[in-house]
């Protein structure tokens, strides 16, 4: 059949993962605990870079817990901490500081609380939302309008920023909603969907005729007592890269895993997939996991299914960075009781939010010490990609001194990119996300999972990589492979 030099199997019960991501991670972990019952099943797991988890990635340096990506995750979200129980990892799992209350917003370079009742990414309670000093006392009336506000009757699909608007008017999303949404997505609230970022808004508003009436019922109701842990985001003692090491040692005898090494072609050989490697190893296999980002799904699978690599294609990305900065404790003039603050657009800033990560978790800075995070880029202001490192460092610098009023050289600092890091769920995501499903469902062996589709969260990345898993061994058995 013409495989190429280099091929080193033909057996059809074998599964290649494709992306070592947390998503990635996930489906091998799950592949090798059904590899430990029958030896038959062979399982790859190939990673473009030097080490598995993506974009978690923990760095210790002179003393300090830096995260590169993700920090924490939502306690509510139950499969991240499933995992790590089933890891042995309970004992690692930590809430954010119990002291630290809240975050902050920038607005004309001064910082103001964010109101109480913030909730996922809008208020949940009229009143500290109308004595917060935060809007305008227009604003605020308009804000807490929200009671009364109709529900909209029309079928058609609202951006987060159209929603927003409509309820609690356009100073409350400039100000209080919009730098919440793209702290998360690094995106534009005008094209992102309702229907795919906050479906439970929408859900309250059709329920209750609004979403403040919809959080006070569910105050009262049991599904406000869902999860064990005492604080929103939970995280992991020794930093997110425990979770990914805890995965990759099990892995280790039932999976075999490439590191350094990218997948650069994949085609339909029979019934199979032929997978080319940058090694110039060829893989033949009955089925392949896609477990990268969309866009690059998409240029894999182009030549097996052309349709699906098109629509993988719309689905656009966003680039950003992140630059941690540690200063000597006595060197920050303004302490702030907060897990940091968030940056409207329409303060026209490169800064898109800032992580007190010290203020947030236990153990991120040697004594006397703190540790920050500035975020950077957003969909519009996309400067990630092209600016040097030691010019994104000088602007977060720019960016603690007119907030903080640290005005001293960090005692250290460090960039991590993310080029294209972040998909944006625009306006139809959920129909594209179905056109996308069905046709992988007409593409015999290919399964797609990740931060993608249905969910950016940690939690989601690993109920993604679960179920692409499952989905592979039926797809095997249904072979009978
Ligand atoms: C700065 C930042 C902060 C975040 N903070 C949080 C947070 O606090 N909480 C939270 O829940 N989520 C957070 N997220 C989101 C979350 O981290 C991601 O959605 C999640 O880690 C994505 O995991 P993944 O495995 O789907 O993708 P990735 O981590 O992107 O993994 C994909 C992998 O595929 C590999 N790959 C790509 N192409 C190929 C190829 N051709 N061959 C082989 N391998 C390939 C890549 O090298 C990569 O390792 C954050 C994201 C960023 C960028």
């Amino acid at each position: 059949m013409g495989l190429g030099r280099g091929m080193i199997d033909n057996t059809p019960r074998r599964i290649v993962v494709v992306g070592g991501g947390i998503t990635g991670l996930t489906a091998a972990y799950r592949l090798a605990q059904t590899v430990e019952k029958d030896a038959k099943l062979q399982v790859d797991l190939i990673e473009s870079h030097d080490r598995l988890g993506g974009k978690i990635v923990t760095h210790r340096v002179d003393g300090f817990l830096v995260e590169g990506g993700p920090d924490t995750w939502l306690a509510r979200k139950p499969e991240a901490a499933a995992l790590c129980k089933e890891l042995g990892l309970d004992d690692q799992i930590i809430p954010t500081k119990p002291g630290t209350r809240g975050a902050f917003v920038s607005r004309r370079g001064k910082l103001h609380k964010l109101p109480e009742g913030m909730s996922g990414l809008v208020p949940s309670r009229i009143a500290p939302l109308f004595f917060s000093g935060m809007l305008s006392p227009l604003g605020r009336l308009r804000a807490a309008g929200e009671w009364f506000v109709r529900r909209r009757e029309a079928e058609t699909e609202e951006s987060v920023a159209g929603f927003v608007r409509r309820r609690w008017g356009r100073e409350a999303y400039d100000y209080l909603v919009e730098p919440l949404v793209c702290g998360i997505y690094g995106g534009d609230g005008d094209h992102l969907s309702l229907d795919a970022v906050a479906p439970d808004l929408k859900d309250m508003e059709q329920q209750h005729g609004s979403v403040l009436r919809g959080m006070r019922h569910s105050r009262r109701g049991p599904e406000n007592r869902i999860s064990q842990y005492p604080t929103p985001f939970i995280s992991l003692e020794s930093g997110m890269q425990e979770l990914v090491d805890a995965i990759e040692r099990p892995i280790g005898d039932h999976v075999r895993v490439l590191l350094y090494t990218d997948v650069v072609g994949l085609r339909r050989v029979g019934a199979g997939l032929a997978l080319e490697l940058s090694n110039g190893e060829s893989i033949t296999t009955a089925a392949a996991i896609l477990a990268t980002p969309a866009n690059i799904a998409a240029d894999l699978i182009d030549p097996v299914n052309a349709d699906l690599a098109t629509n993988l294609r719309t689905i656009p990305f966003v680039s950003n960075a992140a630059v941690s900065l540690g200063f000597r404790e006595a060197e920050v003039p303004r302490e702030l009781n907060g897990y940091g603050y968030v940056v409207p657009r329409r303060e026209g800033s490169a800064t898109l939010a800032c992580s007190l990560a010290t203020s947030k978790l236990p153990g991120r800075a040697p004594a006397g010490h703190v540790l920050t995070r500035v975020f950077l880029g957003r969909s519009g202001q996309e400067i990630a990609d092209a600016t040097p490192d030691s010019e994104l460092i000088d602007l977060a610098r720019t960016e603690l001194q007119t907030t903080l009023g640290v005005a001293q050289k960090p005692v250290f600092s460090r960039v991590d990119r993310y080029p294209q890091g972040m998909p944006q769920y625009t306006i139809g995501h959920l129909d594209r996300v179905d056109r996308i499903e069905k046709l992988v469902s007409e593409t015999p062996g290919v399964f797609l999972a990740g931060n993608s589709y249905r969910g950016v969260g940690i939690s989601d990345c690993i109920r993604s990589g679960q179920k692409a898993a499952f989905a592979a061994l039926r797809y095997l058995e249904g072979l009978g492979a």
